[in-house]
């Protein structure tokens, strides 16, 4: 067992009794009976695979692979792939639950799933992560499919993986097919815009709630846990709009100034070291610390379950935007609900991703392409419209912003199941 594989096994737990109660709650909003409860809950679809790998040095270790289906009755299953050391099958399902609700909530025509292979992809090479990659395709090659489930990138995985998985199933078929996988290199079929999508649509709904709390984007302040694909583009655009990133964090550290860090030179230092660690003009603080900063806005955009029980009444920002899916705990929601912190939830502000990877499955099925101004518009379009529905659903029916998303979401996926009726 890899080192900290226990915290991500009990983070695991904790994300599925979360999703599971942040159900029970919009089942109980709504009314809706026990049968359609156990319908709502129950994946659709789990399977788990042995992935036996050959190491460059000759030595084969076997790895364990997921792919769940939670729901897929408004379309294909839809859900990154995440490679991480300790993931398990409870993460893997909360994920999946999510992304049924996430689809539901900006109306993309799909179910919801997810993906992990338990792997820690800094301790492989190349080579190796492609004959990972190769494997776990093959195993799960009978449900995945451009209608049936498309995997997009996740913690850990990026559009070379896509490329792999696209290959592995294109082969298997005898013809390319592009629609199987989003999130694929440009020259692959992949969209413009994709790669940002997530930190755009973060960014959409982060300015949209400081507006709504009649805080100047000029004058605000923010904190950046996760300095990845999301985080990343989500600080650089954060500065573009004139806020002041003050902290930025990733798994090895944290650094913080007061005046506001240099989003550009961090990206820089990141990329020639590996981490934020050491960058010039900033102080260092510890990655916990950063989550407690006061500032105006707080963006988790890493890993599940950082604010939670223990720092919950610390948080000290006035708004925390979800760029990570399920970095809030149920307990920790209570508590932020209460000390009037506004939480725009994950459903809700990471949605971006998924949007545009419904973009580039079209333009993929179609084999056209859409220019970047369209792709943008689109996605700004789409998230903002998210944005309403829910601030209004939440104000008409006093409930905070997650509460809303989840009710909104889980009546569209049930309108489908009454809809398409229940077979045989
Ligand atoms: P990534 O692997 O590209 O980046 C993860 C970042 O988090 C890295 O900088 C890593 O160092 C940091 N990190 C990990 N553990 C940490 C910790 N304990 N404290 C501080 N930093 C830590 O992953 P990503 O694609 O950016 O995904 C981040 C989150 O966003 C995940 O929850 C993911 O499910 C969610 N998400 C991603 C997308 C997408 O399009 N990539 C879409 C929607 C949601």
């Amino acid at each position: 067992m890899t080192a900290g594989a226990p915290a991500a096994a009990e983070a695991g737990v904790q994300a599925l009794t979360d999703a599971h109660s942040q159900l029970a709650e919009a089942v109980a909003f709504h009314g809706y009976d026990e049968g359609t409860h156990a319908t709502l809950a129950a994946s659709r679809r789990e399977l788990t695979v042995s992935i036996p790998l050959r190491r460059d040095d000759g030595s084969v270790e076997v790895l364990t692979g997921y792919r769940v289906q939670h729901n897929i009755s408004r379309g294909p299953a839809k859900g990154g792939l995440r490679y991480s050391p300790g993931v398990g099958l409870d993460e893997v399902r909360a994920l999946a639950m999510w992304m049924t609700w996430k689809c539901a909530l900006l109306d993309v025509p799909y179910g919801g799933a997810k993906g992990g292979v338990a792997i820690d992809p800094r301790l492989h090479s190349r080579a190796e992560l492609e004959r990972v990659t190769r494997r776990y395709t093959t195993e799960i090659l009978p449900i995945i499919g451009p209608q049936h489930d498309i995997p997009a990138p996740d913690i850990g995985t990026d559009e070379n993986v896509m490329a792999w998985i696209m290959d592995t199933y294109s082969v298997s078929k005898g013809h390319t097919v592009p629609g199987v996988v989003t999130g694929k290199p440009l020259s692959l079929g992949g969209s413009l815009g994709r790669s940002s999508a997530t930190s755009r649509g973060v960014v959409h709904v982060a300015l949209a709630a400081l507006d709504s709390l009649g805080i100047e984007h000029r004058a605000a302040t923010a904190a950046v846990q996760g300095f990845g694909k999301v985080g990343r583009d989500a600080a650089r655009f954060l500065q573009q709009a004139g806020v002041a990133v003050v902290a930025v964090a990733d798994q090895y550290g944290a650094v913080h100034a007061s005046g506001g860090l240099d989003i550009e030179a961090l990206a820089r230092h990141v990329d020639e070291t590996g981490s934020v660690v050491g960058f010039g003009n900033a102080e260092p603080i510890e990655g916990d610390e950063l989550l407690e900063l006061a500032v105006d806005l707080l963006v988790p955009a890493a890993v599940e379950g950082v604010i939670n029980a223990q720092n919950a009444s610390r948080i000290a920002a006035r708004v925390v935007v979800e760029g990570a899916n399920g970095p809030t705990t149920r307990e920790a929601d209570r508590v932020l609900a209460d000390s009037g912190v506004l939480v725009v939830p994950d459903i809700l502000a990471n949605a971006g991703g998924v949007i545009v990877s419904y973009f580039e499955w079209v333009q993929s099925n179609q084999s056209f392409r859409w220019g970047l101004d369209e792709v943008e518009s689109r996605l700004a379009e789409r998230m903002l419209g998210g944005w309403h529905d829910v601030t209004r659903f939440a104000t008409q029916h006093d409930l905070t912003l997650r509460a809303a998303a989840t009710a909104l979401a889980v009546q569209r996926v049930t309108e489908a199941h009454r809809q398409r009726g229940l077979y045989p």
